[in-house]
């Protein structure tokens, strides 16, 4: 009765196991989440206020489709800052989360037969909006030893006369490893020379923790930014994961029918979260350096406290919240694994499988660290017992 193309899309494991773990908590479990791909922060204050005001002065009607002119200003402005890259304010889309900006570039630039290059382990909605484009999702798988950079030699073998482009997110999620300059400049080079389009997920760019930062491929290599369009959003880097505010940057003519998309599916993203996003990009951004502060200060509790725990390994996270871990010499997979030890111990994590890697399990360190300290002594107990 269902379409095929809804019928082969996989449910989000993240988004599932995230309510699973609230709703659980909401009915007095004492759950440790440990689930959760949003800051537990809450939204700063000038950015609540500006909402209030937009409700207050009336500013509750439709806005043009791919946002108001002040916030592409502000997003272009935010870019040019903060990645070293130009875009024109015409150059802009902005859409109901990062999420719909990857599924409307997908959708203009993808069409049935292609192939899209997805590094694995990958973030579970790639593969899924891949399909929903018509298009098949063909893995480049990294490795924890290499600190999941690309490879070139198996970036060139993977690619066939269907390859269409590639998805790159540095610092990943699942991972929190960010693609070094050199690296990216590698793969640029091999992909431009192909002919072949970047979509590159920055969602957390601003959540780094070591020198360096995380490059652009569009500011590495400019040569292939006429062929590269950046996503990033609001929700990761000022707490604002409900308001449902991302953004793409890219060639006029890709984000012109990204928008045309937009025009007939969910039109503007909400009015008052716009100006919400105007607030946060353009205020003073010391909220954001604290929350990155705090950021570095679990990833550095956590990864010291999940070193002593026997029989698992993983990856020091360099950005973004997560940390993922190897749990294949438990015997178990990794689904299995997060079923037993929600059930066992209320501690919540993601499977990997829906990453691509069933040896693995990711940890969320959004969380504070009373609740991390818990979540990892229980962890323990239970690796322990297996
Ligand atoms: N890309 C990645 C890698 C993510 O983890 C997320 C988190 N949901 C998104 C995109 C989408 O973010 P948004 O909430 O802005 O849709
Ligand atoms: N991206 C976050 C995560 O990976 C939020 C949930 C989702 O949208 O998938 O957990």
């Amino acid at each position: 009765m269902l379409t095929q193309r809804i019928q082969a899309v996989q449910p989000s494991s993240t988004l599932r196991i995230t309510a699973l773990a609230k709703q659980l908590k909401a009915q007095g479990k004492q759950v440790v989440n440990l689930a959760a791909g949003e800051p537990d922060f809450d939204t700063p204050e000038p950015i609540k206020q500006a909402a209030i005001r937009a409700i207050q002065e009336g500013f509750t009607k439709y806005t043009p489709t791919t946002g108001l002119p002040e916030l592409k200003s502000a997003i272009a402005a935010r870019l040019a800052k903060d990645r070293g890259v130009t875009f024109k304010p015409e150059q802009v889309a902005v859409t109901c989360g990062a999420k719909q900006a990857l599924f409307n570039i997908l959708q203009v630039l993808v069409q049935s037969g292609d192939e899209v290059l997805v590094p694995s382990p990958y973030w579970v909605s790639y593969p899924e909006m891949i399909r929903l484009a018509g298009a098949v999702p063909v893995e480049v798988r990294t490795e924890p030893g290499q600190g999941f950079q690309l490879d070139l030699e198996r970036l060139k073998r993977a690619v066939t006369p269907r390859t269409r482009c590639m998805i790159l997110n540095s610092p990943s999620n699942p991972t929190g490893a960010i693609l070094r300059e050199g690296c990216l400049r590698e793969a640029a080079r091999f992909l431009l020379e192909r002919g072949l389009w970047v979509i590159s997920d920055e969602i957390y760019s601003r959540l780094v923790y070591d020198a360096g930062g995380s490059p652009s491929v569009a500011k590495v290599e400019p040569a292939l930014s006429e062929r590269t369009v950046i996503v990033d959003g609001v929700s990761k880097a000022y707490a604002m994961t409900g308001w449902r505010i991302g953004y793409m940057a890219g060639p006029p003519e890709v984000v012109e029918a990204a928008g045309r998309l937009q025009d007939h599916s969910t039109s503007n993203p909400a009015s008052i979260s716009q100006r919400a996003a105007v607030a946060a990009l353009t205020m003073d951004q010391a909220p954001v350096d604290r929350m990155v502060e705090e950021f570095r200060r679990r990833r550095d509790f956590l990864v010291e406290r999940l070193a002593k725990i026997p029989r698992i390994s993983f990856f020091k996270p360099e950005g973004a919240f997560y940390c993922f871990i190897d749990i294949s010499a438990t015997g178990l997979g990794s689904t299995a694994f997060v079923e037993r030890l929600l059930e066992e111990a209320w501690v919540a994590l993601i499977p990997g499988a829906g990453f691509g890697w069933d040896t693995h399990v990711r940890a969320s360190f959004a969380a504070g660290i009373e609740e991390l300290r818990e979540g990892l002594d229980r962890l323990e107990k239970f690796v322990r017992a297996l």
